[in-house]
């Protein structure tokens, strides 16, 4: 596995490879599990050349959230990522990314990046479509891919793709979770252990809200009512959201009658977790 510090040192090691390669690309903040390596495995059986990066990228967060707690583990993160078969690990200074005076945004307007995780971080998907689109500009990827962990990460960066005419395919990969259904996240390092456990319950009223569905019931006022109320059993949990809307566009629902998003953010002491589940 190769590894690129520098935007020199990544265009070295692309002109090595080739044009005429397919390259899967993996973007990361790091602090690998086994969602990410799901990502990258899933690269690797469809490309040529499997490129990850590595970036805990600063204008996704606004002043007071956990840049610099972000956790970061960089020795470990090559060693595992060059176990699941990179071929180039790309871990970048934001410097690098954002040279001084860098004042240039790529953002997607609309109600898109407005709900779920807009209301509460709404300069969030700004910056994670500005980092994306330099990193797509850099490395130049035939398919790009994403976990639907992050939702409405995948809805906004698909509607980014499909606005800008970006020449890259955008592949959705499914939630992997811990044995228990707790969806991984490099976040949940930071759950202590009563957290960690009544933490279960995003992924509990979400199965239970399927269930529920898949019974009949199509409300959307009663489902969400349902899983609040499932997650309100839990005295830690302080709910950010619960809503479920049109699994395409993020439009709001009444009834379901096409595929649909059941979305949840759930903050336990500091730590804010998401998880969602598809009706
Ligand atoms: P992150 O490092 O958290 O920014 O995530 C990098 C990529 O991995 C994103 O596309 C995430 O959606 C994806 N990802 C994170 N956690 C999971 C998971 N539990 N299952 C599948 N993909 C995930």
């Amino acid at each position: 596995m190769k590894i690129a510090k520098t935007i020199t040192e990544l265009k070295t090691c692309l002109a090595e490879i080739g044009k005429d390669k397919t390259i899967g690309f993996v973007p990361t903040m790091g602090y690998l599990h086994d969602g990410h390596l799901s990502l990258i495995n899933e690269a690797r059986s469809q490309n040529d050349v499997t490129v990850v990066s590595i970036f805990v990228n600063p204008t996704q967060f606004a002043p007071g959230e956990d840049l610099d707690a972000y956790p970061r583990d960089f020795d470990r993160d090559s060693r595992l990522a060059e176990a699941a078969g990179t071929d180039l690990l790309f871990f970048p200074d934001p410097i690098e990314i954002y040279p001084a005076g860098a004042s240039t945004f790529v953002a997607v307007e609309g109600a898109i990046t407005r709900k779920l995780c807009g209301q509460s971080r709404p300069t969030h998907f700004k910056g994670v479509t500005t980092v994306v689109n330099i990193l797509f500009n850099l490395i130049l990827p035939t398919r790009a891919y994403l976990g639907q962990k992050d939702a409405q990460q995948v809805a906004v960066i698909k509607k980014m793709v499909r606005d800008l005419h970006l020449p890259v395919q955008i592949i959705v990969c499914p939630i992997v979770r811990d044995v228990d259904g707790l969806a991984l996240s490099s976040r949940n390092v930071f759950l202590n252990l009563e957290e960690r456990r009544q933490a279960l319950i995003l992924s509990q009223s979400l199965t239970a809200a399927k269930a529920l569905y898949r019974a009949g019931e199509g409300r959307v006022k009663s489902l969400k009512d349902q899983i609040v109320s499932h997650i309100s059993t839990m005295p830690l949990a302080i709910i950010d959201y619960v809503d479920i809307l049109d699994f395409e566009t993020l439009a709001d629902i009444e009834t379901i009658t096409a595929p649909a998003l059941a979305a949840v953010a759930v903050r336990f002491g500091s730590t804010r977790l998401i998880d969602n589940i598809i009706l």
